[in-house]
């Protein structure tokens, strides 16, 4: 008789396999602003990923997959009645000076002041990705932008992928909200135990 085959358990909660599941780490934070994340297909199931530990810290926020959205359906997200201001966090970045990307709407400050009236949009990939993914969405060319002041270095040690400077995306998301809310130790308890998420993952790595 054939063994049958041992199916490696999978955490419930988090979706990963149960050796390495983060759970632990989930650190829940009331947050203000609604939270849109637009994750690249090639980081799904990405094991060094942080947004699955975002989004499972963070109650309102959601997570769509797709490298090009569809028009219809991007406007109608973005113009729902009664809708919070959109905005993305994006970088200013010289180097988008070749993209000829449509300039952002103004950042309406007076709007910013009602966190709990905004709904940020978040880019989930690698640099490169990212930049992509806005290219090739003209609506999101089309948002005010903010982007980030003053951030500390990363804690990310854990992508190669990673170009100097650039933050994982439960970094950049944080240090939005906190700006937005103008609140810095609130999420600093979720950055904290990122570091714990990012050393599990060295750990896993040297096996
Ligand atoms: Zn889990």
């Amino acid at each position: 008789m054939q063994p049958t085959p041992v199916k490696r358990p999978t955490c419930l909660r988090c979706l990963r396999p149960q050796r390495s599941c983060i759970c632990g780490w989930i650190t829940p934070i009331e947050h203000a602003a609604d939270l849109l994340i637009l994750q690249h297909p090639l980081e799904v199931g990405n094991a060094k990923g942080s947004v699955r530990l975002l989004q499972l810290s963070l109650a309102r926020s959601e997570v769509l997959v797709g490298e090009v959205f569809a028009q219809q359906a991007m406007q109608a997200l973005l113009q729902t009645p009664g809708a919070r201001y959109t905005i993305l966090l994006y970088p200013d970045s010289p180097e988008d000076q070749g993209l000829n990307l449509a300039p952002p709407q103004q950042l309406e400050q007076a709007r910013l002041l009602d966190p709990s009236q905004v709904r940020l949009i978040v880019l989930d990939g690698t640099w490169r990705k990212s930049r992509k993914m806005l290219y090739l969405n003209p609506l999101l060319q089309q948002l005010p932008r903010l982007s980030l002041r003053d951030t500390p270095a990363s804690r990310y040690l854990i992508r190669k992928a990673h170009s100097p400077g650039q933050l994982s995306t439960l970094e950049a998301t944080c240090y939005a909200l906190m700006q937005l809310e103008q609140n810095e130790e609130k999420y600093q308890p979720l950055l904290t135990a990122f570091s714990g998420f990012v050393g599990q993952q060295l750990v896993y790595e040297k096996r």
